[in-house]
Formats: structure tokens, C-alpha cells, sequence
């Protein structure tokens, strides 16, 4: 097969692996680098910064695969409904500068008979593990197979997905994944609420509601000096003003998902459902004394 022509500056797309390897190997061999943005599609703002990000590398090729990936669904989610808005899509990716697209159909990535996949550790149980069995396990087992389709030097997560983010980089790191995984901070709407493609299936009193995950998160945030209890009970109470938000989960834990630390930096995660949809945010806290630190000053960098 010859490779696949590539021209810079426009978007090919590909939908088949091989095609989308032998053009990245090919990049590879003239000294290209290779940025992979991986998505579900139904692109938003948080998507997009993602991708300016990838483009802020020098000489590299911005990738990004959109596939809906059948695997990290479990029985009962939306994996149907989740939206999948592909013109529109391309179009986001042609104006961002995308130069590479990975369409990739469910049969591509899993032929008939495929069955190993790769097992997350306990930590794959935990938080958003415990209430979507089997999630993690599709998650990295789809990124796993992207890495090695795609072999980036670069891949961009975005921290709204924390435990994702952690998991992720524990893989790469567990499993010597040669590509560099880069954590990018959740881009929000003006008044809180995590950019994600599932803020569609909100109405609009629902949205009002949804609110509350990043005010309740931020409340938890500020009151970091005080320590773990004053975090939650703050986070808490702000919560109980949007009794129609049903929490699965609100937890303080450290930067790498363990327990978190007395003083130092900690993330404060949710999950909670408006309605039928399941909504995830989680913020940096940084508890105790070290507050204190000039690190920690509110102009210490990204
Ligand atoms: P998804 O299409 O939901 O699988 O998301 C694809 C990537 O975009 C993941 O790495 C997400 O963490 C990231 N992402 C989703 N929403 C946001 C957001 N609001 N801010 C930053 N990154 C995001």
C-alpha cells in the first residue's frame, strides 16, 4: 500500500488505522512530531483548547480522533443517545487547524473475537469506577489502541476527566508507552458549569440547577486553609440549596487519586445527576498551611 498523501496546512481524514499509521510513521521519518487530541466528537470550546494547545508545539501535527467508543459504555448509558454531530465536527477541526482526522468505525477497532483488554488497578474501581463497572477498562483499552495506531509524542487530556487524566498517565507510565500525556485545566461557561457534551441533555431549569457542581466545588475550594472537613461540609452545604441534584459522589483525595494529604494539594471531585444525566467536575484544592506557599499564590502559573 502506498502511504496516504499529506499535505500540511489542510484536514485529511482517515478512517481506517493503517492508513492513519502509515501516514503518522511517515511524518515520523521526516522529523515531524505528532500531537493526538483523543475525542468522542460533539467538539466544544473545551475540546478546542485542547487542540490549541497541541498546536502551540513546534513541528508537530495535530491529530485528533472522534470515535464514540462503544467499550467504556456500560448497560443502560447513553451510548445511543450520545450526540454525534460529524459535519459540524469537521468543521470545528478544519478552522482549528487540525491537520489529521481518525474516524475510525466500532468493526476497525474491534474486529470479531477481540477480547484483551487492559485492566486499570484498583483505582479503576474507585469514584467514577465504582458506579460505571468496567469503564476504565474501555477507556484505556481505547486509548491504548490509539496510542499504538497513532504513535504521538504528545497526548492532551482534559482535567475535567480527572481520574481519566490520572489513569492515563499511569498506564503510559505502567505499560512504557512511549508519548507524553498532558493534563490541560476544564474550560467552563461564565458561570461555572464544565463545558461537556452532555450539558446538551439539560433543560433549561436543569441547567440552573447544574450550577451548583462547580459552585459547590470552588465554595469546597475556598476554604482549603481549614482543612479537609471545612472543604466537604462547605462543599456540602452549598449543594443542599439544589435538593433536585443527586450526588453520587463528593470526595477529597490527593493529586494522584490516593488519600489526601493533611497539608499540600488535593483535588475535589463529583459526580451527581440532574435529572437522568450524570454530570463529573472536580477542582484543585490546596489544604492547611500550605496555602501559604509562595506556590500556591493565585499568580504562581498555569
Ligand atoms: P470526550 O469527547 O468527552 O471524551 O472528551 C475528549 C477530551 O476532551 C477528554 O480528554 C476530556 O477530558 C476533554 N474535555 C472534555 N470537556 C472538557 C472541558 N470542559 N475542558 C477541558 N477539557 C475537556
Amino acid at each position: 500500500m502506498t502511504t496516504p498523501k499529506f499535505a500540511r496546512g489542510t484536514l485529511h481524514t482517515f478512517q481506517p488505522p493503517e492508513q492513519v499509521s502509515q501516514v503518522t510513521r511517515a511524518l515520523h521519518g521526516v522529523g515531524r512530531k505528532v500531537a493526538l487530541v483523543p475525542t468522542m466528537g460533539a467538539l466544544h470550546a473545551g475540546h478546542r483548547e485542547l487542540i490549541r494547545r497541541a498546536k502551540r508545539l513546534p513541528n508537530t501535527v495535530v491529530a485528533t480522533s472522534i470515535f464514540v467508543n462503544p467499550l467504556q459504555f456500560g448497560e443502560g448509558e447513553d451510548f445511543e443517545a450520545y450526540p454525534r454531530p460529524l459535519d459540524k465536527d469537521l468543521e470545528v477541526l478544519k478552522e482549528d487547524g487540525v491537520e489529521l482526522g481518525f474516524l475510525p468505525k466500532a468493526s476497525d477497532l474491534y474486529p470479531e473475537g477481540a477480547t484483551v483488554t487492559v485492566h486499570p488497578g484498583a483505582l479503576g474501581d474507585e469514584l467514577e469506577g465504582a458506579v460505571r463497572p468496567g469503564h476504565f477498562a474501555g477507556v484505556l483499552t481505547v486509548v491504548a489502541k490509539l496510542f499504538n495506531i497513532v504513535r504521538p509524542d504528545y497526548a492532551f487530556f482534559g482535567e475535567k476527566d480527572y481520574q481519566q487524566l490520572v489513569l492515563i498517565k499511569k498506564m503510559v507510565r505502567d505499560l512504557n508507552f512511549d508519548t507524553r500525556v498532558i493534563g490541560v485545566p476544564t474550560v467552563r461557561e461564565r458561570d461555572g458549569l464544565a463545558l461537556s457534551s452532555r450539558n446538551v441533555y439539560l433543560t433549561p431549569e436543569q441547567r440552573e440547577d447544574a450550577i451548583v457542581l462547580s459552585a459547590a466545588l470552588t465554595a469546597g475550594a475556598f476554604v482549603g486553609r481549614d482543612g479537609a472537613e471545612a472543604v466537604l461540609a462547605t462543599a456540602r452545604q452549598t449543594l443542599a440549596a439544589r435538593p433536585a441534584v443527586e450526588v453520587d459522589y463528593l470526595e477529597l483525595r490527593g493529586t494522584d487519586l490516593g488519600p489526601a494529604p493533611v497539608d499540600g494539594e488535593a483535588r475535589l471531585l463529583i459526580a451527581a445527576r440532574v435529572g437522568s444525566t450524570r454530570l463529573i467536575d472536580n477542582v484543585p484544592v490546596v489544604l492547611g498551611a500550605a496555602v501559604d506557599h509562595p506556590e500556591h499564590a493565585p499568580d504562581a502559573g498555569e
